[in-house]
């Protein structure tokens, strides 16, 4: 027998009205072997169904097998067969414990990114959404308890409350949100602690070069160039930040890096395992941690999510001083020129829904750069400098319920006064981007660096975009 069965609270006794639902798991890795063995227990009168949320992950189960508490025979279950992410349940009364494998290899090889499970070195990192088969309807007041048992020299990060040594407990809707499971050889950083917020630091132990403390100090900079910008902690969960970073080959400062923002945030940072230096000036921590501090939105739109975030992200570079001028507006330059201008007629709008079938990442960043600069510039040429696409990205921000797309447009083409997002989203026609640019003065891009004209009509505008000091 492999599994340890370790104080299951069964979720069968809470499904009575009232009473929230409670579903526990004890997680034993296996990481030699690539695997997580899962043991939860259900009732199956209470739930017939239990899925897995991370579309596809269903595939990495392995042995499902439901094994009665009276000491009946077990039974493997298979996968629904309309839907490989979901079990049925057979219809028995008995309570039973369920125990499953997670594959993690088979995770990593069809999908290889941290929302299902990424092998690094020093360890996994896994989405919680592609391991814990859970029942299909999970409420949001449910009450989920992870334990991991795992052997000396192995560890578990999480963002999830600790409730004992390897034992989190959280709600349905922190689940629905998703965390950033670290497991491996892990070391804690000193948190950064500011007056608006703490991180907490967690590195999988592998070679590099950076020291511990060039990777604190990369991570708190930013935290400080983004709380200056927001004027707040960039994450409005008060709890502190979750951030898991990992050494890969590679020589940049800044590799990779993605957010789980909704709820307890999760953060996971690449940075090159060769790299010494360029962690003053890199733009992937910004970018991702810039994340944590977007509106809290309703569906997909990333012209918004992830245009705007590269835009102001390239701006902060300026204003925290890690970039001069030329090198902000060679970047912005060189990524507008190329991506602004619709494609054979398909809008940003478009492109932008079709994003995750096209893939056309850089067409939807920086088309979505390209009308935050025009907003940008119009907010502040028609309040006289006074009011900036900083305001209105501060507003929304603060908005206590979930944005939709129409909503951020209008709030967006209010700010200007006129429908400037409105159109330029449905544009399938050239947008007057030269023109712009060779008002603020941004000229030819050499080794980098844009070639800026301070006789041009809106050169004091550039200057204030890159060089407004951080408040
Ligand atoms: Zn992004």
């Amino acid at each position: 027998m492999s599994f340890v069965l370790l104080g299951l609270s069964l979720l069968a006794a809470s499904v009575a009205a009232g009473v929230p639902a409670r579903v526990s798991y004890v997680i034993t890795p296996r990481l030699e072997q690539r695997r997580l063995e899962v043991a939860t227990a259900v009732s199956a009168s209470a739930f017939t169904r239990l899925c897995v949320d991370m579309p596809g992950a269903g595939g990495a189960l392995r042995d499902v097998v439901l094994h009665p508490a009276d000491g009946g025979s077990p039974t493997e279950l298979q996968a629904d067969p309309d839907d490989e992410d979901c079990v049925h349940l057979p219809s028995a009364r008995t309570q039973a414990s369920l125990r499953y494998v997670v594959d993690l290899a088979a995770l990593s090889r069809h999908h290889n990114d941290a929302d299902f499970a990424s092998e690094l070195p020093g360890g996994w990192v896994f989405h919680d959404a592609a391991v814990l088969l859970h029942p299909a309807d999970l409420p949001d007041d449910a009450e989920l308890r992870v334990e991991f048992v795992v052997r000396a020299g192995v560890s578990v990060a999480t963002p999830w409350k600790a409730d004992g040594p390897g034992r989190f407990v959280f709600s349905g809707r922190q689940h629905d949100a998703g965390a950033y499971v670290a497991l491996g050889a892990l070391r804690t950083l000193a948190p950064i602690t500011t007056p608006q917020g703490t991180a907490q630091l967690t590195v999988l132990d592998a070679p590099k070069r950076a020291s511990d403390a060039t990777l604190r100090d990369w991570l708190a900079r930013q935290l400080s160039t983004l709380s200056a910008y927001y004027r707040a902690w960039p994450s409005t969960w008060p709890g502190p930040l979750h951030v898991v970073l990992a050494g890969v080959p590679a020589d940049e400062a800044g590799v990779f890096g993605t957010v789980l923002r909704r709820q307890a945030p999760s953060v996971l940072l690449l940075f090159g395992a060769q790299a010494t230096q360029g962690f003053d000036d890199d733009w992937v921590a910004l970018h991702e941690l810039f994340h944590l501090g977007n509106p809290p939105i309703d569906g997909r739109f990333a012209w918004f999510i992830e245009g705007f975030t590269t835009y102001v992200s390239e701006l902060l570079r300026g204003r925290a001083g890690a970039r001069d001028e030329a090198r902000v507006w060679g970047d912005l330059a060189q990524g507008l020129r190329t991506y602004c201008q619709p494609e054979d007629g398909v809008s940003l709008g478009q492109a932008s829904r079709e994003l995750r079938r096209v893939q056309n990442w850089q067409r939807v960043y920086w088309g979505g750069a390209c009308l935050a600069l025009r907003v940008d510039v119009a907010i502040r040429q028609r309040s006289k400098g006074k009011q900036s696409l900083d305001d209105v990205l501060r507003a929304l921000r603060s908005s206590k319920v979930k944005l939709t797309e129409a909503q951020v447009v209008e709030a967006l083409d209010a700010a200007v006064g006129g429908p400037l997002a409105r159109t330029h989203l449905a544009s399938r026609t050239p947008l007057p981007l030269d023109e712009l640019l060779r008002a603020l003065g941004v000229g030819a891009v050499v080794d980098g660096r844009a070639v800026l004209d301070d006789s041009a009509r809106l050169a004091r505008l550039r200057r204030d975009l890159v060089s407004a000091p951080l408040p």
